[in-house]
This record gives C-alpha cells, structure tokens and sequence, in this order.
C-alpha cells in the first residue's frame, strides 16, 4: 500500500514492556521474579468450581450468558461490594464483569474520554494507562509519587512515596476529566491512606473530575494497613468507577475475568464500549469465579478465607525476599501490599558494562544483563514512567515475590553466590 497503513491513534504504543521482557524471561532465566503472576496453584474451591461448572448437567456453561456478567457472578459482586462500600448495589446496573482488569480500564477510557481532554496518572504507574489514555484520544498528565527517605530508617517504605499536594493540585483543571488511581500500587506496593485519598477525592470534587480506581491487588495489604476504597469517601461514589480481578484475588491469572463497579450513569456508558467490542466473557470462567465469591463472602473475615489466608503468605514471601535482596545491598523498599517490591540498584552500575551512546535507561540494561548473565528475570522500574521521567527513575527494578518457596530459595542462593563473586577479588 503506498498509503500509512497503521492508524494513527497507534503512533509511538508499538513498544511493550511485557512483550519484551516476557520473552527474555523465557530465554534465559532460570528464576522468573518479572511479570506478575503465582508460579503456585490456585486455590482447591476454584479449580473444584470450574470441574463442577464442566458437568454433563451443566453443559449451557458452553454457550453464551448474560452480555454485561453472568448472573451469578454480578449477583454475588454487588452482595460483596455492597458490604464493602456499606451501600445497596443493583447487580444488573452498579456491576459489569469484563474480561481482565485490563478490559475493563480500555473500557473506561473509551468510555470517559474524549479528544482534548486530560487525564492525571500518578507515576510509577501499570504501563497500560498511558496508551489507553492516548487510544482514546484524551492527553495523560502525570505526577510521581516522590521518595521522601527517612534517616532513622535502614530500608525505606512504599509509603515513603508520597504525592507533594500542591504538584497534585497543579495538575488539575478544567481539562482534567479523570484521574486514575491505583491501590494498592503496582509496582511498588504503595497502600494509599487514607488522608491521601482524601486529597485526591477533594480535588475530584473540586474540579468535577472522574476517579477510575483500578483496585486489583485490594486483598493483597500487609501489616494490618487498610485498603481504604475511594469510593466510600464523601462525594466520590457517583464519580468513581472501581476496577478488579479476579486473576489477582484467585491467583488465577490466566482466567482473565474482571469487572468495574460504579453507579450507573458511569456503567452505562462502559456497557456500551462492552456490548460493542467485546460483547461477552467465558460463561464457565464467570461461573467459578462466581462461586469462589461466594465462598468467600461466607467466610469474610474469618481465618479460613483465602482472602485473609494469601495475604498472610504473601507478606511472608515479602519478607523472605526483602531479606535475600538487602543481604546483597540490592536496597529494597517494603511494599505494603500488591506481590511486588521495587530494589533500588544503584550499587550494581559496575556489575552492567557501559554500553557508549545507548539510549537505553540503565535500569533496563540492568534487568537484561540481570537475566542474561545471573538468570534471575525483574522489571525495570522506568517502564512505569512516561518518557520525560524515566531518567528520573532509572536505577530500580521490580520484583514479583508471588512465589513458591523453592522459587525465592533459588533467586537467594544466585543472590547469595553474585555477592560472594563481588567481594571476592
Ligand atoms: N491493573 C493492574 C494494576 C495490574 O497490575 C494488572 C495486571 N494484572 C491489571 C490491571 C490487569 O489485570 P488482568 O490480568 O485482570 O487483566
Ligand atoms: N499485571 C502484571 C504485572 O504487572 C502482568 C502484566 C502483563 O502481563 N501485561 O506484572
């Protein structure tokens, strides 16, 4: 064809990170700590779900159910949400189930966005908002979260990450349409508190502004912090959309079922994007996450919930690698919730030979020389900045810990030797 062929809604979101890094965690390592995902199984309830859902009797699982969630399954996320945010939800208008997490913010932004319009993104941020945003034909705007390091402490915290409330404030206006808020934060593991909310919900307020709150890692908080919703804060719920998934809350990634909550003159307008783009997701995926729910809501809050019973490991898992990563000098920051940890790696810049005139952050030098030459595979942290920030942040990688044990013994024994190798001459 002599004429561009590629739309030009695409120009400069050809590059992935997980495309790419996904790929040389297949090549070389030998210990996968990159993209987020548990190498341990799913709970038994889940998997015994989705057996009983394939049952001769149940054989119209196969086909086609309700267009915006399967009856059960948006039945029990309003009773469970319902409970959450203290307030009646209609499964049939306040929940729509998508597929992943990542439909369901793709959704939103189509559905919210319009040319000309701004929407503030906290950095580090999931890499997918920024070309969801541009898709959509709106502008991101962007402020990080800045390190506030404290002399007393040894390690720093996620919640040493702080917004500065006047370079929040500056960035709204009347362009501002919506803000996208992650918590807890991917990827490094900040929980929002609650007067941090606050001062985002105000601004919302203020400016008239959307809030999409992507909440996928809600049940994976450490040290009895809280998740604190946005939505249940004074004047948010009618302007909020809240995002979750069930691939993080069943350690179940690949089933790739997700939902937004929200009142209905937000979910209408998501329901239209869905019922002409992707129209439908798996009936039986629906169906098991459905009765996991139920399960859970039955033992909300009890010992035995898998919610309360993954973050207990988790936070374990957390501490285990915090330990293998501080004994090498690869500074960890705690996260106090998601499964990953951002380390800082300043200390290893003679470790990664120079490459003269790259222009590649040395953070993405790093994690590649990291997987290539030690087998252990991390994620740059730079990934989750826009382009004007990245040299910014571009001396950290993240880890995933959502993994066996047997998995974060190997990465601590590689660790342990690459130490040895450095202080040995
Ligand atoms: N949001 C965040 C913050 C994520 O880390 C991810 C990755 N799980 C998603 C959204 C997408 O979730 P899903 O796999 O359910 O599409
Ligand atoms: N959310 C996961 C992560 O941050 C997976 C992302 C992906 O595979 N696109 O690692």
């Amino acid at each position: 064809m002599s004429r561009p062929v590629q739309a030009r809604r695409l120009e400069g979101i050809d590059k992935n990170i997980w495309v790419e890094f996904v790929k040389l965690a297949a090549t070389y390592s030998k210990v996968n700590l990159g993209q987020g995902f548990p190498d341990f199984p799913p709970p038994d309830f889940l998997k015994e779900a989705f057996e009983r859902a394939l049952s001769k009797e149940k054989y119209m699982l196969h086909q086609y159910t309700r267009v915006f969630g399967h009856p059960p399954l948006v039945n029990i996320l309003a009773q469970l949400f319902g409970k959450l945010l203290g307030r009646d939800l209609d499964p049939l208008t306040n929940v729509m189930v998508t597929v992943g997490a990542y439909q369901a913010l793709f959704c939103c932004f189509q559905a919210f966005v319009d040319e000309g319009d701004e929407v503030i993104i906290i950095e580090p941020f999931f890499d997918c908002y920024q070309p969801m945003v541009k898709m959509a034909g709106g502008t991101p705007v962007f402020v990080p979260l800045r390190p506030k390091p404290s002399k007393d402490k040894k390690l720093m915290s996620s919640a040493d990450w702080q917004l500065d409330p006047a370079e929040l404030a500056s960035k709204f206006s009347k362009r501002t349409k919506a803000i996208v808020l992650n918590s807890p934060n991917n990827p490094l593991g900040k929980v929002f508190s609650r007067g941090e909310l606050e001062l985002i919900a105000e601004l919302c307020v203020k400016h008239d502004a959307l809030c999409i709150s992507d909440e996928v890692y809600e049940w994976l908080v450490y040290d009895g912090k809280e998740h604190v919703r946005i939505a249940s804060l004074q004047g948010m719920w009618d302007r909020t959309v809240i995002i979750g998934s069930a691939g993080k809350t069943f350690s179940a990634t690949g089933w790739k079922v997700g939902w937004t909550v929200g009142p209905d003159q937000l979910l209408q307008h998501i329901r239209t994007v869905h019922q002409n783009s992707v129209y439908h997701c798996a009936t039986i995926a629906q169906e098991a996450v459905g009765q996991s729910f139920q399960r859970e809501l039955e033992l909300y809050g009890k010992p035995e919930s898998y919610f309360v019973q993954l973050a207990k490991e988790l936070q374990q898992k957390r501490d285990w690698l915090v330990q293998s990563l501080d004994a090498v000098g690869m500074k960890p920051i705690i996260p106090e919730g998601t499964y990953f940890l951002v380390a800082d790696i300043s200390e290893f810049k003679s470790d990664v030979p120079d490459v003269p005139n790259s222009k590649e952050p040395y953070d993405y030098r790093f994690a590649k020389w990291m997987v290539k030459n030690k087998g252990i595979a991390a994620i740059p942290l730079s990934a989750f900045y826009c382009e004007a920030h990245k040299n910014n942040y571009n001396h950290f990688v993240r880890f995933c810990f959502a993994k066996e044990e047997a998995t974060l013994k190997a990465a601590n024994d590689i660790l342990q030797k690459w130490k040895q190798e450095k202080t040995s001459p």
